[in-house]
């Protein structure tokens, strides 16, 4: 029998094991699939952004009760993820948006480094063994789809969401939870594309621009982001609509909401206004549509203002004052309704999870069965894009591997 059993050999699973097994505890970490790190190894295209510089921020993550986090963020700050990782040899590269990335540019390196320490501190590795079922009889056991068995005092579930199957995600490890009492909260994509019904849209498929992206959250508050905005054949997608996915899709329970798009960001219509004024005296021969020639792309401006109905030959010199600040406005805060997320297969995170009321914030360990932890996004919190996902990860990994009062 071992002390601990981990199930998921993901970046919470191998840390918490390490965590488990340097406190002298004899481990066994058991991952269904054929490779450890699977979704480490696709992470930030290759390269694996598993951390932020404003990692600490509570605001980055998000849940039925995103306060649920602080106890773990708190006991596992950035600081502790650097010099973990620092330790393990990988050293770091600050990219856009405060990101970090290992040197190597190599996701792969961070399952090599996770793996060899595993192995150092004498973590023993199971891959191929899917867990289907767990009971608790004095220890706990744990049964493999091949009916081998394992026994442990204590069992920690860090066997991850629903997103991409094909790489194995499923929720095995969240029915088992289920059949031991544990609540599961609504599961859906995040940092996920979203679909609109907004059928002109295809006109503008593959257009791709840097812009401001906003939504009202449900108590009114204005949320946006900057970045890339890509638009596609089923709606929107790119930096900005990955990224505010992780707080609009709840809310997309309610109904459709109205994304606003402003095309210059950070400036205001009527410093717009006055741009086209400017640009129209001029080139006043100019038609509307050849006047955003060299300031947005024409493969977004010409069906825009044809959706909007404009003119599109209409010379500027005789468009007048009333018509160019409605114009304006229109740029400024383009309305994109939107529906729904893409399915789990485009997302990279699983919106909901285990229910952390079931959860003590203090330890990981379930307030129902005791000896029985969780870790990493099987629970229910999810955070922005930017390597906070994977600060999660590691924090909870983290607490879940120490033993209560260890
Ligand atoms: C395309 C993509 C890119 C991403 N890029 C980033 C990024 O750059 N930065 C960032 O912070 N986050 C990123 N994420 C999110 C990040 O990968 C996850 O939040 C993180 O991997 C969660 O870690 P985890 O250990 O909880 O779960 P996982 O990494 O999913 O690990 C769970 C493991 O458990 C195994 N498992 C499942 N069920 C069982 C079972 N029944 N028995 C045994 N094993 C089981 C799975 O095979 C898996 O290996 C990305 C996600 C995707 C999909």
């Amino acid at each position: 029998m071992r002390d601990t059993i981990v199930v998921g050999g993901g970046a919470a699973g191998m840390m918490a094991a390490i965590v488990a097994a340097e406190a002298g505890e004899r481990v066994v970490l058991l991952e269904g699939s054929g490779k450890l790190g699977r979704k480490i190894l696709i992470s930030g295209n290759g390269r694996c952004n598993l951390t932020n510089m404003g990692a600490d921020d509570l605001r980055h993550y998000h849940g039925t009760h995103p306060h649920f986090a602080r106890t773990a963020l708190d006991q596992f700050h950035l600081e502790d993820t650097l010099s973990f990782f620092g330790d393990l040899g990988l050293e770091f590269r600050e990219e856009k948006r405060r990101r970090l990335f290992p040197m190597s540019d190599q996701a792969q390196s961070v399952v090599d480094l996770l793996e060899d320490k595993m192995r150092g501190c004498g973590v023993e590795i199971e891959t191929a063994t899917k867990i289907i079922k767990m009971e608790r009889d004095g220890c706990f056991v744990v049964w493999a789809t091949d009916g081998r068995r394992f026994e442990g005092e204590r069992v920690i579930l860090a066997s991850g969401g629903m997103s991409l199957a094909r790489l194995g995600a499923d929720r095995t490890g969240m029915d088992m939870a289920v059949a031991s009492g544990h609540r599961l909260t609504p599961l859906e994509p995040g940092l996920v594309p979203l679909i609109s019904p907004e059928k002109y849209l295809a006109r503008l498929q593959g257009v791709k621009l840097r812009a401001e992206v906003s939504f009202a959250s449900a108590g009114g508050r204005r949320i946006s982001d900057t970045d890339d905005l890509l638009i596609a054949k089923y709606g929107v997608s790119g930096f900005t609509i990955l990224n505010l996915s992780a707080r609009l899709v709840p809310q997309l329970r309610g109904g459709p909401v109205e994304l606003r798009v402003n095309l210059f960001p950070n400036q205001s219509p009527e410093a717009i206004s006055e741009k086209l004024q400017q640009r129209w005296q001029r080139h006043p021969h100019r038609t509307l549509a050849l006047s955003f020639a060299g300031l947005l792309s024409a493969k977004l401006v010409r069906p825009l203002l044809r959706h909007w109905g404009y003119d599109l030959e209409r010379p500027v010199g005789k468009i007048d004052k009333k018509t160019r600040w409605h114009l304006a406005q229109q740029l400024t805060s383009w309305p994109i309704s939107v529906s729904g997320p893409r399915p789990f297969d485009y997302a990279e995170v699983t919106i909901g999870g285990i229910n952390t009321a079931d959860i003590n914030p203090d330890t990981m360990e379930s307030h129902l069965v005791p000896g029985l932890y969780f870790a990493g996004e099987m629970v229910d919190i999810h955070a922005d894009l930017g390597g906070f996902n994977f600060q999660w990860a590691w924090a909870s990994g983290v607490m879940a591997g120490r033993r209560r009062g260890s």
